[in-house]
């Protein structure tokens, strides 16, 4: 198999990827909090993991991709304080707490999909695993970590940490940990300023509450996580993923759930996405920052200059490596538009492209060229998922695809072999790796289908001498930004400029 090396934050370097199983790959990933609409900042996370999850795919591992829904038990606060976000979002817009979560749900996975982000293998919720969890905390009460206090488990950091390191996968120490969190007060009921709720009791106000050895409560956030991927992947497995947002408390406490329970660490590697930022400042809910995927798709919001499709918002993402922070500005979306456009293009003349003859006329020197292009495709995603690399080396195929196209350099400078390649592998990488699909269509055959039905119409008026009609076809479109061009041969092609 291929030499794919991951950056793995519990060691803070890129290591060969080694899968528990040979040929399979088992892949967790932290999913939304749906009680809101996601915003673009959660999609880049979502978005980085769609790419991880397709290189493995065409790297050969069966993949199974766990993502989760969390559809309870995520306070306020990313530590145990603050209300319960689904029943205060439910008696604030009169609902039902499940209807929230329907409705964030269903949204999530509209976006998703406009985004063409494929979906996980198994989506998990939160509520339908509360047995799960009850049985994880029990075991780690059981096996000493946890205690109770009325009707509140919590997990206990300091004695955990007197036998296993914690915080190592942001590589601090406890100390340091220690001097971020407050004092504590007479009413807190923890021993310890670190240690974080397991179970939490219900009060009347919280509309979802399920029973348990501890009473009416409802299940912590962390817990979620442990309990599903045992569930789906095993006690340990291979990859887990999420914002680097997460890795701190989420993430942390998670290994020491697992640690306190099973005995051994999760996942073998650890990946994290970096933030999206709006001048310079992480995108989130709390900020107020966030632009919703709906609002970018229809230009409807002050920050905005125009509408970008999913595509053009998809691209501009993939134009950064995820570990890299990616600040979101009208003029990188308007030139990553453009860009997509000149590749989207160069990819349909590349398909038309046909082999020809004689083998001698084959450019030796540009031929070599385009075939260590290509095979630098696999070189780039194997670093780390390097997508931005790849779609450089893109665009420097581009140029010589049109040239082809345009007859200033003859097709025969390629080998029949190395065109083939070249159009596989554009294929497979634009479609496939990088889950990107046609601009021109702008997501709508139909208009596809009536543009064509106005060609055809216009060229018979042409032969009929109708220039009158064929004049107002032409400039009628272009005044709706859709350009007609006469082809060699007596065809017409068409792009939306
Ligand atoms: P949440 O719905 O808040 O639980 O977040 C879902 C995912 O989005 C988590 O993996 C977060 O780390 C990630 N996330 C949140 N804000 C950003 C951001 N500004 N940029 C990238 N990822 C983010
Ligand atoms: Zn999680």
């Amino acid at each position: 198999m291929s030499e794919l090396k991951l950056y793995n934050t519990l060691s803070r370097q890129k290591e060969l990827f080694k899968p528990i199983v040979p040929g399979h790959a088992g892949l967790y990933v932290c999913g939304p909090t749906v009680y809101s609409d996601v915003h673009l900042g959660n999609c880049r996370t979502f978005i980085s993991f769609d790419i991880i999850y397709r290189y493995l795919c065409y790297l050969g591992y069966k993949v199974r991709y766990v993502r989760n829904i969390t559809d309870a038990g995520h306070l306020e606060g990313d530590h145990d304080e603050g209300d319960d976000k689904f029943s205060k979002k439910a008696r604030l817009e009169q609902l039902e707490p499940m209807e929230i979560v329907q409705r964030y749900t269903l949204g999530f996975h509209k976006v998703m999909d406009l985004f063409n982000a494929l979906p996980p293998t198994i989506e998990p919720a939160a509520t339908g695993h509360i047995t799960e969890q009850i049985k994880m905390a029990q075991q780690i009460i059981d096996n000493g970590y946890g205690y109770v206090v009325n009707g509140t488990v919590y997990f206990d950091v300091e004695k955990y940490s007197k036998e296993k390191p914690y915080g190592i996968l942001t590589n601090r120490k406890l100390e340091d940990l220690l001097e971020g969190t407050r004092e504590l007060g007479g009413q807190d009921e923890k021993r310890g300023r670190l240690d974080f709720a397991l179970w939490i009791k219900a009060g009347p106000e919280h509309l979802m509450q399920w029973p348990s050895p501890w009473g009416m409560g409802f299940p912590g956030w962390h817990i979620e996580c442990s309990a599903m991927s045992e569930k789906y992947l095993g006690k340990q497995f291979d990859i887990h993923g999420g914002g680097m947002d997460l890795a701190a408390t989420h993430h942390t406490n998670e290994i020491a759930q697992s640690q306190a329970c099973y005995h051994v660490s999760p996942a073998n590697y650890w990946l994290h996405t970096n933030m999206l930022t709006v001048n310079g400042v992480r995108m989130s809910k709390s900020a107020g920052n966030g632009f919703l995927p709906g609002q970018l798709f229809s230009g409807d919001h002050p920050l905005l200059e125009k509408a970008y499709s999913p595509m053009n918002v998809r691209f501009f993402m993939l134009q950064t490596h995820y570990r890299s922070t990616l600040d979101f500005s009208n003029e990188a979306l308007q030139a990553a538009e453009k860009g997509l456009k000149r590749l989207w293009d160069a990819y349909e003349n590349l398909k038309k492209l046909e082999a020809g003859s004689p083998e001698s006329a084959v450019d030796e020197e540009l031929d070599k060229k385009v075939k260590i292009l290509i095979s630098e495709f696999d070189v780039f995603m194997d670093d780390d998922f390097n997508t931005s690399k790849v779609l450089a080396n893109m665009f420097e195929l581009v140029p010589v695809i049109n040239s082809m196209k345009d007859k200033i350099v003859p097709v025969t400078s390629l080998s029949a072999e190395t065109l083939t390649l070249l159009q596989r592998q554009f294929k497979v990488y634009l479609e496939d790796v990088l889950g990107l699909k046609s601009v021109t269509e702008t997501d709508d055959n139909k208009l596809k289908g009536v543009i064509d039905l106005l060609i055809e119409i216009r060229k018979e008026a042409k032969s009929k001498k109708d220039f009158a009609t064929s004049d107002r076809i032409r400039n009628q479109l272009a005044s709706l930004g859709i350009a007609l061009k006469d082809e060699k041969g007596g065809g017409m092609s068409w792009s939306i400029e």
